[in-house]
């Protein structure tokens, strides 16, 4: 079998090797896959919400699904504008998580297999 030198620690591994013997560096790129959060239509007003994953934000408006791509499992944390809590939730690529609001106006966040509530960007 071939020896690559590993980019991050400079060490030979396996160019078969998923990651690095020596330092765990990850040699093979994973694929892509988005994460989808979903917040329901909200009687009244449309409100924004803001998902913060890696030291990033994404936003969208109540009612729509945003989506973002992630290789590692990560925490994702959901702020909604009006409403209480800021919870988190470990998702992992292509996972779909759906916000709900409870009775008290605070949120909560579900991994779901199917998003549900009014979803104008994506066609369920
Ligand atoms: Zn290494």
């Amino acid at each position: 079998m071939a020896l690559i030198k590993c980019p991050e620690c400079g060490q030979d591994v396996s160019s078969t090797a998923e990651s690095c013997i020596h330092c765990g560096y990850q040699l093979k790129e994973k694929p892509l896959e988005p994460v989808m959060v979903n917040v329901p239509s909200l009687s009244g007003f449309q409100r924004t919400f803001v998902v913060e994953y890696n030291g990033t934000e994404v936003s969208g408006k109540s009612g729509t699904t945003v989506e973002f791509s992630i290789k590692q499992p990560t925490t994702i944390r959901v702020t909604l504008k009006g409403y209480f809590g800021h919870p988190t939730i470990d998702v992992k690529p292509g996972d779909k998580v759906q916000v709900s609001i409870g009775g008290m106006g605070g949120i909560s966040l579900a991994k779901v297999s199917m998003l549900t509530g009014n979803s104008n960007t994506h066609g369920w």
